[in-house]
């Protein structure tokens, strides 16, 4: 399978490329799939860190297609690690869906990064979907280990499937997850998340924002954080997962 344009750039940013074997894969719940891989060397030569995110090379039709998925249990130690898979009708969705041991697919390292602020933030604010519920558990993790007690969470997560709520989230008691459904595509989100994030809730400059849901979404809450809340770019961390 050839890769296109994109594979010529990462290659000359210095990517690195491994090949995943599937060791197998289980239900979450009927929308959200676990994929188990070995990592053909990936987490000794590139370590990880929390949300880390990787790209993978899906076959369409001869055509290759890059999306990218985040790391779920890693172990160094062992060389594997999960991967899990939101579902939709898309190319990656339909392989998670229909992946068999044995199976092997190609992937990159180049372009995660993420470090929790420090000193830990007053508040972290978070907006995400169940896409980005890998990366948001690493994050919390990751702020239970260098902020414990600290940095409390307020989280929205908009869904689609009747069991995403369901979905584990690992937060502690002094935090607040609030599960909204997708409506008018994501308008509905955004509305609720900007009129939460006003200047009387929000501190400028000792709080941080992890956004990544749909890219309208995430960056329509960007532009009401960066014009209306004035918050330094430096306090937020935004990416948007899929696009509709
Ligand atoms: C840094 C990063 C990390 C990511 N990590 C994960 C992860 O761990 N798990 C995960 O599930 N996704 C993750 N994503 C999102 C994933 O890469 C996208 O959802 C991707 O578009 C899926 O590719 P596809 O080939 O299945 O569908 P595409 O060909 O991209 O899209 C096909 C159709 O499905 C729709 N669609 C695509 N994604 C979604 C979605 N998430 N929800 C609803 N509809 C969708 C599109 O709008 C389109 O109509 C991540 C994205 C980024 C940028």
């Amino acid at each position: 399978m050839k890769r296109n344009w994109e594979g010529v750039v990462l290659k000359v940013m210095g990517a690195k490329d491994f090949t995943l074997e599937v060791t197998g894969s289980e239900e979450i719940t009927p929308d959200f799939l676990r994929v188990h891989v070995r990592d053909g060397g990936l987490l000794e030569r590139s370590g990880i860190h929390p949300t880390m995110w990787i790209r993978l090379w899906f076959n369409d039709s001869g055509k290759a297609h890059q999306r990218a998925y985040t790391l779920v249990n890693a172990s160094p130690a062992d060389g594997t690690f999960s991967m899990d898979f939101a579902m939709h009708h898309g190319v990656a969705a339909d392989w998670a869906r229909s992946v068999q041991p044995g199976d092997t697919i190609d992937a990159t390292v180049q372009g995660s990064s993420f470090t929790f602020p420090q000193p830990a933030p007053r508040r972290t604010w978070i907006v995400g979907d169940p896409a980005s519920i890998p990366a948001i558990n690493s994050l919390l993790d990751e702020r239970g280990r260098v902020a414990a007690g600290a940095a409390p969470v307020t989280a929205w997560l908009e869904y689609q499937h009747d069991a995403d709520p369901s979905l584990e989230v690992r937060t502690s008691d002094s935090d607040v997850v609030t599960w909204i459904p997708r409506k008018r595509d994501g308008a509905a989100l955004v509305e609720e998340v900007c009129a939460a994030l006003t200047a009387d809730t929000v501190s400028v400059g000792d709080d941080f924002f992890w956004i990544a849901c749909e890219a309208s979404s995430t960056r329509a809450i960007v532009k009401h954080l960066r014009k209306d809340l004035g918050v330094n770019k430096h306090r937020i961390d935004a990416l948007g997962y899929w696009r509709v």
